[in-house]
């Protein structure tokens, strides 16, 4: 059985031939064709056996004038909870001050995963 993927690691953007037999469980892949390096391969076989996904979006604030502060997961979580997670971030909340880099979220759907602020929210009335 043959399977295709872009490969979303560089901006080459390979495309990707894999071969392999889908089992009960999992894609088990013979061979990969296409990639012009080796992240390829590994990219294929993780994205056909268990695919992974860095998110992004925003958290509220409040105390600031920045409304929404953006955010992303420190790693990957898998590509089947990001709705999830989703909705657990868009019902969370913080306080200004927000520091780039501060962890607003310290076990994110008990993956253990951290979701970090990627700028800063400053307080109203700064001190
Ligand atoms: S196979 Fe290598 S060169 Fe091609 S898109 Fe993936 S990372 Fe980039």
């Amino acid at each position: 059985m043959k399977k295709y993927l872009t490969c979303i690691l560089c901006p080459m953007g390979c495309s990707l031939e894999i071969e392999g037999e889908q089992t009960d469980c999992c894609f088990e892949v013979s061979s990969v064709k296409g990639n012009s390096c080796n992240r390829g391969i590994e990219y294929a076989k993780k994205e056909l056996t268990a695919p992974t996904r860095t998110l992004t979006t925003t958290i509220a604030v409040t105390g600031s004038s920045i409304k929404l502060v953006p955010v992303k997961t420190a790693e990957e979580i898998p590509k089947d909870m990001l709705l999830t997670a989703m909705e657990v971030i868009r019902r969370a909340k913080c306080s200004a001050p927000v520091k780039c880099g501060d962890v607003l979220i310290f076990d994110l759907l008990g993956t253990g995963v951290r979701v970090v602020a990627c700028a800063d929210a400053p307080p109203l009335f700064p001190c």
